[in-house]
């Protein structure tokens, strides 16, 4: 029997970024998938840090973390989340990896004495990685999104791989280009002059785009679709229009439109498969989205929003994700407010300044790093406590509602974690030891606890009753932990540590019972990571019912109606 080969396609900017490169990889892959392929998505980020672990939130948005412990690009989160399934640690590479990896191998005298060079050392490192992928998913066809624009130096030597793996199976690969055309005001009509131009681009590297997916304020008619096949020498059928819609749930469906699962099975020579699943579920789910009326407010109580004048929530994506698909399950728009903490810990502060909050049925404090906005997270925690808001906390979020409780209801007036200060008598929250020798080490990038572990879920708890299961997995990135040494008093206290590492030394989930407040849980991990838009978290389901349900009978709502 013949060999089955293994299929290809790369994804890549024309024109400019932020044209939706990532939604188009995701979203191609959704709809092979759905065609009964086994499919992987990798991503490709020129830059030389070796992972997105180091990089500042708001400049570079959320850090997301795969099973494997991987600090990843945020692109990665919306892979996951459009094919449903966990991508692995090979489904990411930056320059950094390739070069760090191609530099120790040259000092380890891998290379037998060889010069070694970016052609062709550097760029077969990037050909292996991309079968690597393959292989480690087991998958059909491997979608690759190369970050960066066409022109660009950073990603030459990956479109340079992406070229090489065209010659190497001439069958088996193909080219997508998510290319921008503007409608410039004072013309009112669309150019596809830029998009030619970076075609012609992509040209002079000897790579040819298969498809053009067409980006643009409004749908492309026929006649503009042949103007750009003509210029670009593709058939009409290969330009696919992808107009700004309301949802980016609707990007499939409306590429499906144009066919683009056809084309592409037949550019890689693959045969349609009989009685596949198709995208029945995911048209289902766009739908909700669009039609759900009903709504839910959530603040997201963080710092890092602020860049310039602008507000930007990139660095809470999955958060936002996971609120949404949670509410949508349960027949409710998300309405996200943006809080920053530091609002929270203005010297003049007065009571009153807290009744803001009341108009919130729910408030999460997402993860975070350092001393900044501290306070405040914690001003918002005692406040959700005390009036019975349905409080989320995530990682930090957890940490900084195990100090607040520590300092209000145990007493420990100075209860802090050793992130920010550890001259305090009451560490509740500590350094683990190998994390500090890491530190001392400064050995900061990759290092902290990383990934996905089991954690334990106690029966009769909140968790439990959300889970519905005694073991979970959950995926991690923190330094600090819930100090043993506090354990017992803070749990005689009230607070139930509902879920704990198998051996049960880390403690993962944190909760008030139910009698006591209708929701007030957090978790070491994070949550967010695995909400999936056809498999909303449990966790986050639990705290939104909350958040619809007993906020509806509290007085100070009522006054107002
Ligand atoms: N800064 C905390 C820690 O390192 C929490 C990390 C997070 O929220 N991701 O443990």
């Amino acid at each position: 029997m013949k060999k089955r080969t293994h299929k290809y396609i790369f994804v890549v900017g024309g024109v400019m970024s932020g044209v939706g490169k990532g939604i188009t990889t995701s979203s191609i892959g959704a709809l092979l998938q759905a065609k009964g392929f086994g499919v992987n998505l990798l991503k490709v980020d020129p830059y030389l840090n070796v992972d997105a672990g180091t990089m500042n939130p708001t400049e570079h948005g959320e850090v997301f973390v795969l099973n494997s412990g991987l600090e990843t690009d945020q692109d990665m989160g919306n892979y996951e989340r459009f094919l449903n399934r966990d991508l692995t640690g090979d489904d990411y590479i930056t320059s950094g990896m390739v070069y760090k990896h191609v530099i120790e191998a040259e000092r380890a005298l891998k290379y037998g004495g060889h010069c070694v060079e970016a052609i062709p050392h550097i760029r077969d490192e990037i050909i292996h990685r991309f079968e690597k992928s393959a292989k480690a998913n087991k998958s059909d066809i491997t979608v690759v999104e190369i970050g960066g624009t066409v022109g660009d130096y950073q990603n030459i030597m990956f479109i340079e791989a992406a070229r090489v793996m065209k010659v190497k199976y001439p069958n088996d690969v193909a080219f997508v280009m998510v290319s921008f055309m503007p409608v410039p005001h004072t013309l009112g009509e669309m150019k596809s002059k830029p998009t030619q131009n970076a075609l012609r681009q992509l040209n002079s590297y000897g790579v040819n785009a298969d498809i053009i997916i067409a980006r643009s304020e409004t749908p492309m008619d026929h006649k503009r679709k042949e103007k750009i096949a003509v210029s670009c020498s593709l058939p009409v059928e290969n330009i696919i229009s992808a107009p700004d819609i309301e949802s980016v749930f609707d990007v499939p469906i409306n590429f499906e439109k144009d066919n683009i699962s056809k084309i592409l099975l037949k550019l890689l020579h693959l045969r349609e498969k009989k009685n596949t699943p198709g995208i029945v579920e995911w048209i289902k789910f766009a739908n909700s989205v669009k039609n759900t009326k009903d709504t839910v407010d959530i603040a997201i109580v963080g710092k890092y929003f602020n860049t310039g004048d602008f507000v930007l929530t990139d660095a809470y994506v999955s958060v936002l994700e996971a609120i949404k698909y949670s509410a949508y399950k349960l027949g409710r728009k998300a309405k996200i407010h943006t809080v920053n903490s530091r609002d929270f810990e203005k010297a003049d502060l007065k009571a009153s300044d807290f009744k803001v909050l009341d108009k919130y049925d729910g408030i999460i404090v997402p993860g975070g790093f350092g001393e900044s906005g501290i306070e405040g997270k914690l001003a918002v925690i005692k406040y959700a406590r005390e009036k019975k808001i349905p409080y989320f906390g995530l990682c930090y979020g957890m940490q900084l509602m195990v100090i607040e409780y520590a300092r209000n209801v145990l007493g420990l007036k100075d209860a802090n974690t050793a992130e920010i200060n550890v001259n305090s008598n009451s560490l509740v929250i500590d350094i683990m030891p190998d994390q500090k020798k890491k530190l001392e080490e400064l050995n900061y990038g990759g290092s902290m606890r990383l990934g996905s572990y089991n954690a334990h879920i106690e029966k009769g708890t909140v968790a439990y009753e959300a889970y519905k299961q005694e073991i979970v997995q959950e995926r991690h990135r923190h330094r600090y932990e819930v100090n043993p040494e506090f354990i017992k008093k803070i749990t005689d206290a009230g607070l139930v540590f509902s879920g704990k590492s198998p051996n049960g030394v880390l403690m993962e989930i944190a909760e008030l019972p139910k009698k006591v407040h209708p929701f007030f849980l957090g978790t070491q991990f994070h949550p967010e990571f695995l909400a999936r838009p056809l498999a909303p978290h449990p966790l986050f389901t639990e705290f939104i019912r909350e958040a619809i349900h007993p906020r509806k009978f509290l007085p100070m709502k009522k006054s107002k109606s």
